[in-house]
């Protein structure tokens, strides 16, 4: 590192502290029940309304009958399917035939199934005595009016059935947060457009909008920009109205045409640049009129590490959640990875369990721009500051970035 023009690095734990600082809870939105999966819930505690079941009712089809009647061969005098009103009253000597869900008949303390008689005619018989209560769900036996009820921190189909049963349509749940993207470069255009020598295509902009919508945010893609620090600004100021946060690619390296840190610095705020993270080390962290500013770096894996690490927290702590919500795991690497030892390296590696031992293995190579290796990976081995390479034979923390095999 050349000399004092240059700021010193800042530590990843201080970078995502500092970052997640800035996070502000979006408000609270009611949802209906056919639009919540997956939305982080807002108000976790309720109150249930109502009984779940509403009423006594058979778990099996089968006969509702008096316990004192048995053993004995008792008249079937009537039946009552789910969804009756009129109950028939079952007298002593008597069943009455019942469907699953059926709401018990006056008279009734028990059911047998229909597997556990013998019927002739209009006549069942019961061999053995049945315990009282047997197959009757009772009313509140799942939910009692008034039980105080915990959700989830995010909306399942599980929560979805419980709200459904208790007459609950809809649920209090956050705002998405919008976060703005911004693409910069004279050398990107879109995916799909003719490419002229020297340019590429944008894949920036696409995969942090998917990475925005799998944290819970709403991304809205804002018009690529040329390397001109005027569009660069302008564009980051309208993007900075109309969201809760702004995240640009490129343009936060030291090149003389990187425009975002010099828009955050003279036209807004810096809060702090490079950080001792690899990949991705020039960040850039600010604000521009009020709204929170990450320049990630431009190349394509830095992008999307950078992303993980830092803006998936502050997009889920907007939303309420802790952490980036990722599981960890501990796993033993055998290869020597090189690093650069001033910063925590996050290396792309699959894993896997094999007997009984959680393995890493580099799903490539480890370039800033070397997209393969990225998608090969399942998980992201932190290889702390300090180390110059991974020790084989070691174990090392490992971010998983999805379900291991
Ligand atoms: P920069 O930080 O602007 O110097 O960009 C660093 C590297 O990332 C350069 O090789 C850029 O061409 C590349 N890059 C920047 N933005 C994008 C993008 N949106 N999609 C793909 N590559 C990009
Ligand atoms: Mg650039």
């Amino acid at each position: 590192m050349s000399g004092d023009r240059m700021p010193s690095l800042l530590g990843a734990d201080e970078a995502l502290r500092r970052l997640t600082a800035r996070a502000s809870l979006t408000d609270a939105e009611a949802v209906a029940l056919d639009r919540a999966v997956g939305r982080a819930v807002a108000e976790r505690r309720l109150r249930a309304p109502i009984d779940v079941p509403p009423f006594a009712n058979s778990a099996m089809d089968g006969f509702a009958l008096r316990v004192a009647d048995t053993p004995g061969t008792l008249r079937i005098a009537g039946e009552v399917a789910a969804g009756r009103r009129e109950l028939p009253h079952v007298a002593a000597g008597t069943a009455v035939r019942i469907m699953t869900g059926a709401p018990m008949p006056p008279g009734a303390d028990t059911v047998v199934p229909v597997e556990d008689v013998a019927e002739a005619e209009d006549r069942v018989t019961i061999a053995n005595r049945p315990v009282a209560g047997a197959y009757v769900r009772a009313a509140g036996n799942d939910i009692g009016a008034g039980d105080e009820l915990c959700l989830p921190p995010v909306v399942t189909p599980a929560a979805i059935a419980m709200l459904a049963s208790l007459g609950i349509g809809s649920v209090a749940v956050r705002r998405r947060p919008r976060v703005a993207i911004l693409s910069t470069g004279d050398e990107l255009v879109p995916p799909g457009d003719p490419l002229a020598p020297g340019q590429i295509y944008d894949s920036n902009g696409p995969s942090l909008a998917a990475a925005v919508a799998e944290a819970g945010g709403a991304p809205i893609v804002v018009e690529r920009q040329r390397d001109d620090e005027a569009a660069i600004e302008a564009a980051l100021r309208a993007a900075a109205a109309s969201s809760d946060l702004v995240i640009s690619s490129g343009g936060v390296s030291v090149g003389r045409h990187d425009h975002v840190r010099h828009v955050l610095e003279r036209r807004g705020a810096l809060d702090f640049w490079r950080i001792a993270v690899q990949p991705g080390k020039p960040l850039a962290v600010g604000e521009l009129d009020g709204t929170t500013v990450i320049g990630l770096p431009g190349n394509p894996v830095s992008a999307l590490v950078t992303f993980e690490l830092f803006v998936r927290p502050i997009i889920r702590a907007a939303l309420g959640l802790a952490g980036d919500g990722r599981q960890r795991t501990w796993a033993r690497i055998d290869e020597r990875l090189t690093k650069d030892p001033q910063r925590r390296a996050f290396l792309r590696v699959s894993v896997r369990q094999e007997r009984g031992e959680m393995l890493a293995v580099a799903s490539g190579g480890q370039g800033s721009a070397q997209l393969q290796p990225l998608v090969a990976a399942n998980a992201l081995l932190v290889v702390p500051e300090g180390r110059e390479a991974t020790e084989p034979g070691t174990s090392y923390e490992a971010i998983l970035l999805e379900p291991l095999p």
